[in-house]
Order: structure tokens, then sequence, then C-alpha cells
């Protein structure tokens, strides 16, 4: 009978297309495709609730694509691969790389050991444009601004390789012992689990029609129309990149196959700031929790348990930040300028540390990224590489104004206010009693009272930066 002898180990890339590690596998031999949740070495960096469902359901629709040959386990992934590849003879393990400091480690080791027992290890870049040891300064360190790191850096190397495909009719094979998806328990909620199923197709298949979708009606206002949360005019791509439905290559090259414009250019550019975000994280290992700007260490946050409460459930009064916290919370994602908008809120005007932002996007975001998620916060309040100004506040009212102007992204998620003038709608505080009335909204009642002014907030915020200055001066 014939049996496996090469093993391709999924993780970060849950898809058959332009797959390096598989089709170097699927081309040696006849292929054990595993999965192993590994929640030994993962820790506190274990996939968030939103994350898990994400994952339950890309392990099914990759699991089928396979045929059924998709064997999963659930222990330490050093013991899996070694037990596995004396039970079949394995003489070679094949896998695409990850970034996040706590798998490079664990990867380091399982090398070492499998390599010790006899068997050839071979890994690819399968998740990345660049290596971030590829995109170096003239003297040899890291890019800490994002302009010349993306245009001197990335555009002036190799450009990204082109998609592979999938190999044709790979020989694959499943081990007796695997687990069922549903053995991980990855789903504890299932009403989130359907909320989640209402808005996306997770899955290979789902994230190349994102991708048709966004070329077809999406990528030709992209330049202006990203900045609209109403709009239809972003990917929804991150989660299906995340989890690796898809990798940056194929989106890259179908990008670039419809033209080089200001679009497309801008588009390419985003993916640009993925790599970014790799890059400060392969460098800065600590990035998820330690300040890159050292200076901020010494940050007078405040701890107010109840304004973290009102941001997290899209409670705090100011309707622009709520309506972001309530997609968050209703479809496991939110448009990239609320992000920045709610961002700015609990750490210019709350005053509450981002790791406290960094931690609920975590549980709550299907596209959940160790390197975006934490470069992003950083860069948010301010202590990160090519930061966004700390004097830089977001005032939630003005960016309502400007980017939903008919207030269709705040009526959607905020449907309390949906009678409210759009003169009053991202400030209601402002409104006339009998205006407030006739709108059917109560303050302190149908809707929360903002829970800080925004004015006042924003001079305490500027005051703390001015106090953390000072002292590095002193
Ligand atoms: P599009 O505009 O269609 O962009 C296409 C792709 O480019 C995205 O899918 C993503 O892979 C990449 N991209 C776009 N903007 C950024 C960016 N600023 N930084 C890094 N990559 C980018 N992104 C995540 O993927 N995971 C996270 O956990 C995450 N956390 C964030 C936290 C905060 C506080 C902020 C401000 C941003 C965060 N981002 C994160 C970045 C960005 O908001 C999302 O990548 C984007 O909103 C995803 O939506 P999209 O696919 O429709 O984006």
């Amino acid at each position: 009978m014939v049996s496996p002898n090469v093993i391709h180990w999924f993780r970060q890339d849950l898809r058959l297309s332009d797959n390096p590690a598989f089709v170097a596998a699927s081309d040696a031999g006849n292929v054990l495709p595993i999965y192993i949740l590994d929640e030994i070495n993962s820790k506190e960096l274990a996939p968030g609730k939103a994350s898990r469902i994400w994952l339950h359901h890309s392990l099914n629709s990759l699991k089928k694509s396979l045929s059924g040959h998709l064997s999963i386990y659930k222990e330490d992934p050093l013991k899996i691969l070694i037990n596995l590849c004396s039970k079949h003879k394995i003489t070679d393990v094949f896998w695409n790389r990850c970034y996040e400091p706590w798998r490079i480690e664990r990867d380091k080791e399982i090398k070492k050991s499998l390599m010790e027992n006899g068997i050839n290890v071979h890994t690819f870049n399968g998740s990345l444009l660049w290596e971030p040891w590829d995109i170096l300064k003239s003297d040899g360190t890291p890019y800490k601004v994002f302009t010349p790191f993306y245009r001197k850096g990335c555009l002036q190397s190799q450009p990204p390789r082109e998609p592979l495909d999938t190999p044709e009719k790979p020989m694959t094979y499943n081990d007796g012992e695997s687990l069922a998806v549903s053995d991980l328990s990855l789903i504890e909620d299932q009403d989130h689990n359907h909320k989640l199923l209402q808005e996306w197709n997770i899955g290979e298949n789902g994230a190349h029609e994102r991708l048709s979708n966004f070329l077809e009606h999406g990528i030709e206002n992209y330049k202006k129309g990203r900045d609209f949360p109403a709009e239809p005019y972003v990917s929804g791509l991150s989660p299906h990149i995340h989890i690796g439905e898809i990798s940056p290559n194929q989106i890259w090259h179908a990008i670039k196959s419809i033209g080089d414009d200001a679009e497309t250019d801008h588009f390419c550019s985003e993916l640009g700031w993925r790599e970014f975000s790799y890059s400060q994280l392969y460098f800065n290992p600590s990035l998820p929790v330690a300040n890159l700007q050292k200076k901020f260490d010494a940050f007078p946050w405040h701890e107010n348990k109840q304004n973290l409460k009102a941001w997290q459930q899209g409670m705090t009064g100011v309707p622009m930040v709520d309506a972001g916290m309530r997609q968050l919370l209703q479809t496991g994602y939110m448009h990239n300028r609320v992000r920045m908008i709610v961002g700015s809120f609990l750490v210019k005007n709350l005053l509450l540390h981002w790791h406290h932002g960094e931690r609920w996007f975590w549980d709550h975001l299907v596209d959940a990224d160790l390197a975006s998620n934490s470069a992003s916060w950083q860069w948010v309040a301010g202590c990160g590489a090519d930061a966004a100004p700390y004097f830089r506040i977001f005032n939630p009212v003005t960016q309502g104004n400007k980017f939903d102007p008919e207030g269709k992204y705040i009526k959607k998620y905020i449907p309390e206010l949906a009678n409210l003038p759009i003169k009053y709608l991202f400030a209601p505080w402002e409104e006339p009693a009998d205006i407030l009335e006739e709108s059917g909204v109560k303050l302190g009642d149908t809707y929360p009272h903002p829970v800080v002014d925004l004015k006042e907030s924003r001079q305490t915020a500027l005051d703390a930066f001015a106090s953390l200055k000072k002292e590095a001066n002193d």
C-alpha cells in the first residue's frame, strides 16, 4: 500500500493555491497534510474569540479542498511531528515561515530536533512580499520610517514573486489518529458564530470572491474612497490574508494586472504597510508589549474600568466612536479610518493605555494579527515607529462630519440615533432638548451622555504629553 513520505504542516497558509511549501511537498512525494492547534507555545497570544471562529471554518474549508485529507492535532507540535515522522517513516517536512516571535523560537527548536532525527526540513516564504531581513537601509539596519522602507527598500528590491499554481492532483493522505475540526473547540458562542457567518464567506474560495469583487467595484475609487466607512471601497481582505487563505502575492499581481495608476499604487502601498508592520515585529520582538519609543514608559496613563467598558461596548456617548466599536462587535471587523478614531479616543481622550485597545482588538477582530495590530496601536498612541505625533488628536465629531457626511455609518450601527438631524448626529449632546425629544433620543436613557468632554480631555492629553517631554528633557 502507498503511504505518505512527506509532511506539509499548514499554519498561517490555509490555502492550496500559491502555497510554496505545499507545492514543494507535493513535488517531493506523497503528502500527509497536517494542522496543529498550538495552545502550549502561544500562551496569551493564542487566537482571540473571533479569530478562533474564523479558524474553525477555514480549517473545514481547507479540509474539503483536500478531499478530507487534513489531519488535525492539538498537542505540542514537536511531539506530534516526531511521532508522525516515526509512525509514517517521513523523510521530509515542509512549512511556510511564520514571523511572530514565539513561533520563530518554536520553529527553530522543532527544526533542530527534526534534523537531529534525520528528517529534512524545508521552509518557504508564503505570507510576505519581502522577507524582513532583505529590506534594510544601506547601513544594514532596519527602516524606522514607512516611506523610505516602502519606496527605497521594497520597491527597489526584487519585485514580489509571481503566484504559483495549485499542484495538480497532489497525492495526499490521512493519519488515522486525526481529531475532527470540532474537537478543537474553537467556537465558544454560537450567537457570535452566526453573526460572523452572516458577514463573511470564510475559506480560500471566499477570499478569491472578495478579491474579484474588489477588483470590479472597489479599486477604482480606492485612493479617496478608502476613508469613507459607509462606502464599499476597501477590500475587506485582511482576515483572509491573516490566516493565509490568499497570499499577498496573489493580491499584488491581481491589482497590478489591472493597471498602474494612483488607485492601484495606493492599494499596493497599503500592502506595504503590512510589510512594514512585520519588519517592525521581526526586529522588535517585544513590539506587542513594550513602547518602541522608551520615553513613553513614563506616560501618566489613567485607569478607569467604567470608561474602558463604555469604549469596549460602544457606549461612550460619542457616536463615531460607538459606531466603530459596535461594528467590531457585530462583524469582527472595523474600517481602518474608524480604527484610528476609536484608537485615538481610547489613548488620548480617555488616557487609557494602548494595551487595553490592543487586547480588545485581539479578541474581537477576525483579522487580529500580531504584527499589524501591535504596530498600529503603537502608531495610534504615538509611541511606535513613524507614529502619528502625540499632539495629533482625532476629533471624532470633525472626523464624522468629514468621512460619514450623510451619517450612514453611524445610523447603521447606532439605530437609536437614526432620526437625529445630520447637523447634530456627530455630537448629540449639543442638540437642543426639543429636537432631541422629537428624534426619540433621551440622553442618559436611550443613548449615553458623552463619558468625557472632548475639548477638556484633549487638553489633559496634551498636558500629559508635555509633562513627558519635560521629563525627557530634565
Ligand atoms: P484595505 O484598505 O483593503 O487594504 C488591503 C490590505 O492592506 C489589508 O487587508 C491589510 O492586509 C493591508 N493594510 C491596509 N492598511 C494597513 C495598515 N494600516 N497596517 C497594516 N496593513 C494594512 N490590520 C490587520 O490586518 N490586523 C490587525 O489586527 C489590525 N489592527 C489594527 C489596529 C489599529 C488600531 C489600526 C489603526 C489598524 C489596524 N490594522 C490591522 C490595519 C488596518 O486597519 C487593516 O489592515 C484594514 O482596515 C483591513 O481592512 P481591508 O482589508 O478592507 O483594508
